[in-house]
């Protein structure tokens, strides 16, 4: 099985699917699954304005609607950036790692689920009573309406949503195993713009300064008290990422600034709770807000799928995992209104960074991993 990982998984790397662009990424998956007795359907979804196409997959084994597993992942990944010490899209196996932007986040993956549904079909054929779906979208680091939101609505339609949906995403903490998702906080993000009068800033009363308003504002944020009642997720929390101003002069105080800021939140609010709190505070400050939400909190505490994935990390690597609302927001936001959810991958600790690599070994081991849980799942 590894040299099937490997393969599909560098293939995939080599792929500069950043988002929105493709380059191959989702034909080399259905190309696989295709050879491996999926029906695929390779799906372009345009923006209403035309200027966005991204393509997606779905693929099926099976005809039986008893049980449908899904799959879920996404091809494409964030930009590079610089100072690699290998060439990021070249897939290069050096100590015992496979190094290449998105081998974790998350084409890894996806080559070990392919490689581990094949291998199930080949071992079982038709005798199995379900399906298989899986789902591969292109734009879940940006976007996401062109990806898994027209994806769900393509689905409807054909009426082939999974049941039970495990997602692929870097899960795994210290090492493979020690952590599954079962949820996520929500996450808001909020444009805070503050109007002031330009002015020498000798003269003070002549002008309003509109950076200091703004710097106010987010302090008092940053220092605002969130109540914590729903332990399953860790504590609401506000970082302010981005922070703009017109100014031209070091004696000028500017007359309009703006800055970013991000709230990921648990069950204890929705986001229609902190639009108020934070519209509340803001009269104080005079400054303006601009809402952008990306999804409430969410936890699917599905006892059959959490004894599935634990039992099948157990056998493979004797651990027994911990389940946790924590880590970023994934497309399981979408799924959680038409299935149960659960969320196992590889190790988070190099995503998104430069020198993205995973163990040869874990990718492996995810495989079997995914292998166990299939056999299980339709036992
Ligand atoms: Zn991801």
């Amino acid at each position: 099985m590894i040299d099937d990982v490997l393969s599909l998984c560098s293939k995939l790397i080599k792929c500069k699917s950043v988002t929105p662009k493709d380059d191959g990424a989702i034909d080399c998956v259905a190309d696989y699954l295709s050879a491996a007795g999926f029906e695929t359907n390779v799906l372009n979804f345009m923006s209403p304005d035309g200027k966005n196409r991204v393509k997606n997959l779905f693929a099926r084994y099976g005809t039986s609607d008893k049980k449908i597993l899904g799959f879920l992942g996404h091809s494409d990944v964030v930009p590079a950036g610089e100072m690699w010490k290998v060439e990021p899209f070249d897939a290069v196996l050096k100590d015992g790692y496979l190094y290449g932007r998105g081998v974790c986040d998350m084409k890894g993956g996806i080559a070990a689920f392919c490689c581990a549904a094949s291998e199930f079909i080949m071992q079982n054929g038709d005798n199995f009573d379900g399906s298989i779906v899986i789902l591969i979208t292109g734009d879940e680091e940006i976007g996401t309406e062109q990806g898994i939101r027209a994806l769900i609505d393509w689905c409807k339609e054909y009426g082939k949503l999974p049941y039970d949906c495990l997602i692929g995403e870097p899960s795994s903490h210290e090492k493979m195993g020690d952590r599954v998702y079962i949820g996520h906080r929500g996450s808001i993000n909020i444009k805070v713009k503050s109007k002031g009068k330009q002015g020498h800033i000798a003269q003070q009363g002549r002008y309003v300064n509109s950076l200091s308003n703004l710097c106010k504002y987010i302090s008092r944020m940053l220092e605002y008290e969130w109540k914590h009642k729903d332990k399953s997720f860790p504590k609401t929390n506000l970082e302010p990422t981005m922070l703009f101003t017109n100014n031209y002069a070091e004696n000028v105080a500017p007359e309009e600034s703006s800055a970013n800021i991000n709230i990921r939140y648990s069950s204890d609010y929705n986001s229609e709770d902190l639009k108020k709190i934070c519209e509340q505070e803001a009269k104080e400050y005079n400054v303006s807000l601009d809402f952008n939400v990306s999804g409430d909190a969410y936890c699917c505490d599905d006892e059959k799928l959490k004894s599935l994935i634990s039992s099948a990390i157990n056998e493979v690597t004797g651990e027994s995992p911990e389940f946790s609302c924590a880590g970023g927001t994934s497309d399981g936001r979408y799924m959680i209104k038409y299935c149960n959810i659960i969320e196992f991958g590889l190790l988070d600790a190099n995503m998104h960074q430069k020198n993205e690599r995973a163990k040869v070994d874990d990718l492996l081991c995810l495989s079997k991993i995914y292998h166990a849980f299939i056999k299980r799942y339709f036992s």
